[in-house]
């Protein structure tokens, strides 16, 4: 069964039909990329699995349950976490306070909360460094960083990852796809929606490409990165 699937999801912004009938899965422990071009509907499908777009039409089912109508806070405490397009940090809290602000959805003890921060720290030690730091002076590549592990520290079993590339110089990009490769490699779960293609489908197990609100494509990222429409449209070849 898979940890979450997505089925002939529609979504409508007023008359404007955003995506249309996109159905998608992600198993458990696999990243799964959502890749296609500006405006093809990739925030607007990870919004809807969040619960923060109402589903007109379709179903999400996370855990074999089914959260369509559920409300995103909810959504959330189930184990989703997203790392919004923009980052969304608290500029004005310091860095340790914006993690905190992650934990307090979890029960546990202090000491579970510390050492769930520790291993955050252990992830992005930059984050250690700048701890005391009001987030808002921290740099892109910092902050994106930081919205990382804020969604970590709710311990999710799905992470969605909304254009974590976006914006940030390449030392950063690098860091940010090392950063996807670690995680994968503790057997996290992942959404990916990436306009990079090339480094998304470098770090994914599968991939869908989305054009105009519909999936176009889809398959093992390895297989889409050979193939000559993805290539040409997608990869800059
Ligand atoms: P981007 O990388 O630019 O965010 P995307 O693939 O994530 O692209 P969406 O942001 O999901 O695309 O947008 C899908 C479509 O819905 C686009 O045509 C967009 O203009 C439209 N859209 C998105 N948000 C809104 C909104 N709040 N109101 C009206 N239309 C919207």
């Amino acid at each position: 069964m898979s940890l979450l699937s997505v089925e002939n999801l529609n979504i409508y912004y007023g008359n404007i039909h955003a995506v249309k009938g996109v159905t998608l899965t992600v198993n458990e422990g696999e990243v799964v990329c959502l890749i296609g071009a500006n405006g093809a509907g990739k925030t607007t499908t990870l919004q809807a699995i969040s619960g923060l777009l109402p589903i007109k039409n379709g179903m999400v089912n996370f855990e074999g349950k089914d959260i369509t109508k559920i409300k995103s806070h909810e959504i959330t405490n189930m184990g989703i976490a997203q790392v919004p397009e923009g980052r969304r940090i608290f500029s004005n809290l310091s860095v340790e306070d914006n993690l905190e602000m992650g934990a307090y959805k979890v029960d546990g003890t202090k000491e579970e909360e510390e050492a769930h921060m520790e291993r955050i720290y252990g992830l992005f030690p930059v984050l250690r460094e700048r701890k005391k730091q009001k987030a808002g002076t921290l740099s892109g590549g910092e902050q994106q960083m930081l919205s990382m592990g804020r969604a970590l520290m709710t311990r999710p079993k799905l992470l969605l990852l909304d254009e974590p590339s976006m914006g940030l110089s390449p030392l950063f990009v690098d860091k940010i796809f090392e950063t996807i490769e670690i995680l994968k490699a503790e057997g996290r779960t992942i959404l990916l929606v990436e306009q990079n293609a090339n480094l998304a489908l470098k770090v994914s197990d599968r991939g869908y490409v989305l054009e105009t609100g519909k999936v176009v494509k889809e398959g093992l990222s390895a297989d889409l990165r050979d193939d000559p429409s993805v290539k040409s449209a997608y990869l800059g070849a």
